[in-house]
């Protein structure tokens, strides 16, 4: 075994294992980037008695939690988009941002998210790709934090979609981007980025696009990510432009596989409820952003019935913008309980449900398990402390602690987070950035980009 040279001790360990132990008084001994044993407090300081302690009493320690679906760059546009409709949002928001926003401004707003989101305990998440995606990554990489990075990938034009490569878009260059991007950034942070193949939406990308990304992820062992199965409208604009549904065309390329990974899904029928559990294709539910959007993804969602079929799932909260909020426990809250109403029972989906969905089934999702998603030996040391001595906790902070998690706490109970064996939150104060110059840059930042984007800053009621 590599010496220990850190134990946290006196803690409850929520492991995530396979059998979902969970060690009171527990103690988890880590090595450099790594977990290397995982037990009783009184065993490990034993075992390892010159390792450096660091007191977990009062507190849970979980697995570092995992936003399945965000795109970092759109934090500059929050508080622009509350309540319009989506095409509208598109039209007079998102696409003039994604058109005239610059790399020093998709750095800083990325920045901002992701203090946001280690402040809430989220180690780890997913982006489907904007157009300065390298911004992206190097805020990622400053911050410290874990990630899944692509591009924004079509080669269908739009003239009310406009994008920064329409100029220039065919199957082939949208494919070079891709590999450039690969070449130049996998593996970066210590192995903490990793960059994948993506597929903006299904309404927006050729047959032949489709076709150049599954070889290449499969040639590099990669995940694909796209916007599927949206809503309704996204199925009526594919049924119309190729004949038919999102899956089924996705079916015929040969897409739906085990590196697939769909985002929002909120548009199955039952028949593609098995599609998707019989390919191992993986699904990320966005339950805040489909509530704050109006996608229909609980109503009309066949989430329940995926989890029943086996399926693998993620979540994500989108956009700091899009869903208003990046804290995981927030939308596992919504996860575990709105779906409950949908069906009029209370016995589906629930906090457990939830809570595997944002650490180990995540993880399987983002074809990560064998590094991240739980706390045991191996893995990757991605913890989250968890103060259980706020009175929302009480009267039984540690009957069920998860539950308690998820239906009576928050992503403010969130004490120090850790990624790859280094605090980079301890005692809620960031240890990557400097929080007072982050406000300062993304105020200024967003003023910038709202102003190149023409995007109006209105207040809703009279302030004088
Ligand atoms: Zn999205």
């Amino acid at each position: 075994m590599r010496p220990v040279d850190l134990l946290i001790v006196d803690g409850t360990v929520v492991t995530m294992n396979a059998g979902r132990s969970i060690i009171l008084d527990g103690a988890v001994a880590i090595s450099g980037d790594r977990i290397v044993e995982v037990g009783k407090a009184a065993d490990l300081r034993v075992r390892h008695p010159g390792a450096k302690q660091i007191d977990a009493r009062g507190m849970l320690v979980i697995p570092g939690l995992i936003d399945g679906h965000n795109h970092p760059g759109h934090y500059l546009t929050k508080g622009l988009l509350d309540d319009i409709a989506t095409p509208r949002r598109w039209a007079t928001r998102l696409y003039p941002f994604d058109v005239s926003v610059n790399a020093e401004q998709s750095y800083w707003g990325s920045m901002g998210t992701f203090a946001e989101m280690i402040r809430s305990g989220t180690t780890c998440f997913s982006d489907p790709g904007s157009y300065q995606p390298e911004a992206t990554i190097r805020a990622a990489v400053d911050i410290g934090i874990r990630a899944c990075v692509t591009r924004s990938t079509r080669d269908i034009s739009d003239p009310i979609r406009p994008t920064p490569d329409d100029l220039t878009v065919s199957p082939e260059g949208a494919l070079a981007k891709l590999d450039e991007l690969h070449a130049a950034w996998h593996g970066a942070g210590s192995g903490r980025i990793r960059i994948w193949y993506g597929l903006r939406t299904s309404f927006n990308v050729s047959d032949e696009l489709c076709r150049l990304v599954k070889h290449r992820a499969d040639e590099l062992g990669t995940g694909i990510h796209v916007h599927l199965a949206i809503n309704p409208a996204e199925t009526a604009e594919v049924l119309k432009k190729f004949g038919m549904r999102p899956m089924e065309r996705f079916r015929r390329l040969g897409l739906l596989d085990q590196n697939l990974y769909a985002v929002h899904m909120g548009a199955l029928d039952d028949a593609e409820v098995e599609l998707v559990a019989k390919t191992g294709t993986k699904v990320c539910h966005c339950a805040s952003a489909s509530m704050f959007g109006a996608f229909g993804c609980i109503t009309h969602g066949k989430f329940v019935e995926l989890a029943a079929a086996g399926a693998t799932m993620s979540l994500g909260t989108d956009a700091a913008s899009i869903s208003r909020f990046l804290d995981l426990v927030r939308e596992m809250y919504i996860v575990a309980c709105a779906h409950k109403d949908t069906h009029i029972d209370a016995e589906v989906m629930g906090a457990h449900k939830a809570f595997e969905m944002a650490t180990c089934d995540g993880a399987k999702a983002l074809l990560w398990d064998d590094e991240i998603g739980s706390i045991e030996a191996g893995k990757r040391a991605d913890l989250v402390l968890v103060r259980t001595d706020g009175l929302e906790w009480f009267p039984r902070p540690l009957l069920n602690p998860v539950a308690n998690l998820v239906y009576s706490s928050s992503g403010e109970a969130v004490d120090s987070v850790m990624i790859d064996g280094r605090f980079v939150m301890r005692h809620r104060k960031l240890l990557t950035i400097d929080e007072d110059l982050l406000k300062q840059k993304v105020i200024e930042h967003a003023a910038s980009a709202a102003r190149g984007a023409n995007i109006p800053e209105e207040q809703r009621w009279p302030v004088h």
